[in-house]
């Protein structure tokens, strides 16, 4: 009698009936004897997948010949598979506008650079401020470096950064001689237009745009109202 708890059928891998020697019994029945589920059981499994790996081979090598969607691979370099909105590669520096030093968001706050678990980003804020895009005064850093030899691409600088400054990159073609210099991305590089971020992030910069209307819309309301209140009565001097 099978085991009420190990019936075959229930159980649904059991070791395969020998040529000859009839049924085996359920392996669960030599657990502790190094006879146990674990040993039996896996050698099981791992047939079972190889046959569906097999299978799975088999049906994209023929449906090949008859369906270009069962083409797992392409001709790199010359043929390249579109990215999905989602793929991610190392971060960049976003800027409105045209200019790339005066529409830079980025503050230079360093909240990113705190955060960056293997701290591969390095930052140097300049002392000067200067007018952003809307002609607002700004921090803007002198120095930005990402080492992307490093970056592990976790993404938790562009979570961090309270300006929609940094967002990631879809990029991954950095292959190089120069492991040091080369991997290291200076602020020139990192910098890339708001239209770029539209490209490669759709959605997610059209959200960016949203929120960042918002917030300024906001601003100036709030500016307007500050600036229609009468002013504080000046202090009189006894
Ligand atoms: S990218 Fe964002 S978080 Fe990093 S320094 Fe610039 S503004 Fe701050
Ligand atoms: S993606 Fe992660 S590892 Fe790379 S720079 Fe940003 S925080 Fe650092």
């Amino acid at each position: 009698m099978w085991p009420a708890d190990h019936q075959p059928a229930l159980v649904g891998c059991l070791v395969p009936e020998m040529p000859g020697r009839g049924a085996r019994p359920c392996p669960t029945w030599f657990a502790g004897t190094g006879f146990g589920p674990g040993v039996w059981y896996g050698r099981c499994m791992l047939g079972e997948g190889l046959a569906k790996g097999l299978l799975t081979t088999a049906k994209n090598f023929v449906g090949s010949y008859v369906s270009r969607e069962r083409l797992v691979t392409v001709q790199y370099p010359e043929e390249r598979r579109p990215l999905p909105e989602a793929a991610r590669s190392f971060p960049f520096l976003v800027y409105d506008g045209d200019d790339p030093v005066a529409g830079l968001r980025c503050v230079a706050c360093k909240i990113c650079e705190t955060e960056c678990p293997p701290q591969c980003i390095y930052i140097v804020k300049d002392t000067v401020k200067k007018p952003d895009h809307t002609g607002k005064l700004q921090n803007q850093p002198l120095i930005f470096d990402i080492d992307i030899s490093v970056c592990m691409s976790c993404q938790i600088c562009v979570e961090v950064c309270p300006f929609d400054a940094i967002k990631m990159d879809v990029a991954y073609e950095w292959s190089t001689h120069d492991r040091f210099e080369g991997l290291l991305l200076h602020k020139e590089q990192l910098s890339k237009p708001n239209s770029y971020y539209h490209k490669i992030h759709p959605t997610e910069a059209a959200e960016v745009d949203a929120r960042l209307a918002a917030a300024r819309a906001k601003a100036a309301v709030a500016r307007a109202g500050g600036a229609g209140k009468p002013a504080a009565p000046a202090a009189v001097k006894g």
